[in-house]
Order: C-alpha cells, then structure tokens, then sequence
C-alpha cells in the first residue's frame, strides 16, 4: 500500500484571436515547475507565486525552447498514468480550469499531427504496447466508456460522437477499463488485474451567474456548480484530513454530487491521481486564472493509497 499525492499541473495557452486583437497582457509567468501571476489592476503588488508538479508553458510556439507541446504532456502525464494502469492501479486524469482555457485541448486536442490531447495519445499508446504482447499466458481486454452527468441520454449521444466538441457545460467522463489475465500453466488458473482508466474533462469552473444562464440552462449549470463546488469541498477536506493528521474519511461529501460520486475512487481513494489545471494568460481573466491556481494549489496536498486490483483467482 502507499501513499502517493495527486500529480498536479497547469498550463497557459496562447492568446485566442479576441485577445490578440483587444491587446490582452499575459499576467502568467512560468520558471521550471514554478508559475506567478501578477494583477493587473495592482500591477505595483507582488506577483503571487506557485509551485506544481509541472509548470507548462504553452502560450508561445514549437519554436521557443520553453513551449510545452501536446506531446510532452502525454509524456509527462499520460505515459506515466497508463504505466500505472498496467501495474494494475486505477488511474485518473482530470483537466479543471474556465471554459476556453484549454482543459479539451489538452485531454482531447485536434485531429491535426501533434495537436492530439492525452485520450487519443493514450488509447493508441496502450493499443500499440498490448498489440506487441508476444507471451501467450498474457491477454488483455479494454472497455472504453463515456459519461456525462447532468446531460440527457440524447446529448450523451452527441457528446459521445462529437467529443471534441463536448459542451463547456458538462462533465465528460471518459473512462477505459483494462483487464490483464494472466494464466498459470501449471495450474490453469487465471489471476486478473483491472484498472480502470478515468479521463475527465470538467466543466467550466467559472461562476453560472456570470455567464448569463437561463431557464434549463441554468438548472443545469446549477447542477454543474453543485458539482464543481462539491468536488472543491472534498479537496479541502481531503487536504484538511492530511493536514490534521485525521484519518477519518466518513465526512468527505462525496455522496453530496454525481462527479465526485463518479470520482470517489479516484480523489483520495484507490487511484493514482493528476490533475491538469488550464490557465488563460489573459489579464482580463486574472480573477478567474488566480483562483484556478488556488485550487489546483489546495490539490497538491490530497493522498491517495493506491493499490493494485489482483484477483489471484478470477
Ligand atoms: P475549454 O475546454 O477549457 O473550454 P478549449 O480546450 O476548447 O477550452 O480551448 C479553447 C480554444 O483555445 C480552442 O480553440 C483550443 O484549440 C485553443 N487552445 C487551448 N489550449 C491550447 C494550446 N495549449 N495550444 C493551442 N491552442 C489551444
Ligand atoms: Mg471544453
């Protein structure tokens, strides 16, 4: 059994045309794995500074040394989480993050070459490492699931052929679960280890009252607030329990919303843990952006005790 804390990273996306165009001011810095944010209403008070896992920069391009590429995030991130998967761990990678900050982006990515996110790196990473298996004991099995709370049947079936697409007012939960059988000649029995692979791509994590909802619309961004707000809730209370030394999980709320009840298993339960917190660099989302980075900050302190899920006698 060990414990091991949530991998957390962020990452600053270029400026859209509509900032380009308004003259946006980037208030992001990033040195290493540190990043800063500076107001700019206060551009006289201390910029605010972070340390993650990963600081990744990817408001310049392929040309600037310091770029972070889709690539490098599967790398970094994916590769390590899908290794884990075949140790047998449940693994689970949420994006977080204001809508059009880049958290599909970096899951999902574009069909073009080198713009693809982590779901499709990974699928065809872990086609291709399964496909090269040449022990005839070893076999595999993958399931591949899509869920969106909140949304109807109807949508989910838009959503589910049109991922990239996937609405910012929704959770896409895109889940793989892989079975690895093993036989044992001698006795013919087959031990089994599962992992289930949870993808999340959040909603937008900006406040509905902002965003002008009405009606259905804002019943379900309601719902979606009541998630995020809930999943905020079991991170501080995650993060308080490590910090008081309080082993007592009986009052996380996880019941308390559909995605942390999805993710129970994967916020300080039996899962090794990432999450990818998307920034905009724009000066005008500066409230929006710091109190992303304070949520992915609060994220840093939640262990998990992850386990490897062998049946010896499946
Ligand atoms: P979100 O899912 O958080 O609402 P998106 O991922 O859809 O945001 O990103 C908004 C826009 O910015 C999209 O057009 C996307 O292609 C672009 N974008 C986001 N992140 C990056 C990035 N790292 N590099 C290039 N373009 C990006
Ligand atoms: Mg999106």
């Amino acid at each position: 059994r060990m414990a091991a804390s949530v991998k957390v990273a962020v990452r600053v996306r270029p400026f859209n045309s509509r900032e380009t165009s308004r003259d946006a001011k980037c208030v992001i810095q990033m040195q290493g794995s540190s990043t800063c944010i500076w107001n700019p209403k206060q551009p006289k008070e201390a910029a605010k500074n972070f340390s993650f896992d990963y600081s990744y920069w990817s408001h310049s391009s392929e040309d600037d040394p310091a770029f972070t590429s889709q690539r490098q995030v599967y790398l970094d991130i994916g590769e390590e989480m899908l290794l884990h998967a075949f140790e047998g761990y449940n693994v689970c990678i949420f994006a977080y993050g204001q809508t059009g900050a880049g958290k599909s982006y970096t899951m999902m990515g574009k069909q073009e070459p080198g713009q693809q996110g982590i779901i499709p790196q990974m699928c065809e990473d872990l086609f291709k490492r399964t496909s090269e298996n040449t022990d005839p004991d070893l076999s595999y099995s993958v399931e591949v699931l899509l869920h969106t709370p909140h949304i109807t049947e109807t949508h989910m079936t838009v959503a589910a052929t049109n991922m990239n697409e996937t609405s910012s007012r929704s959770h896409a939960v895109f889940t793989i679960v892989f079975t690895q059988r093993r036989r044992d000649q001698l006795t013919s029995l087959d031990t089994e280890k599962v992992s289930k692979v949870s993808l999340v791509d959040l909603a937008g994590s900006e406040r509905a009252d902002s965003s002008g909802a009405k009606g259905m619309r804002l019943k379900e961004g309601a719902n979606i607030n009541k998630s995020l707000t809930t999943l905020g809730k079991v991170i501080s209370a995650l993060a308080e329990m490590q910090n008081s030394k309080r082993r007592k999980s009986e009052f996380i709320p996880y019941r308390d919303s559909v995605l942390t009840w999805i993710l129970k298993e994967n916020l300080g339960g039996n899962s090794r843990t990432a999450m990818i917190a998307a920034l905009s660099p724009a000066d005008i989302n500066y409230e929006e952006t710091l109190s992303t980075l304070r949520y992915a900050d609060r994220a840093k302190q939640i262990r998990c005790n992850a386990v490897i899920n062998e049946d010896p006698n499946a």
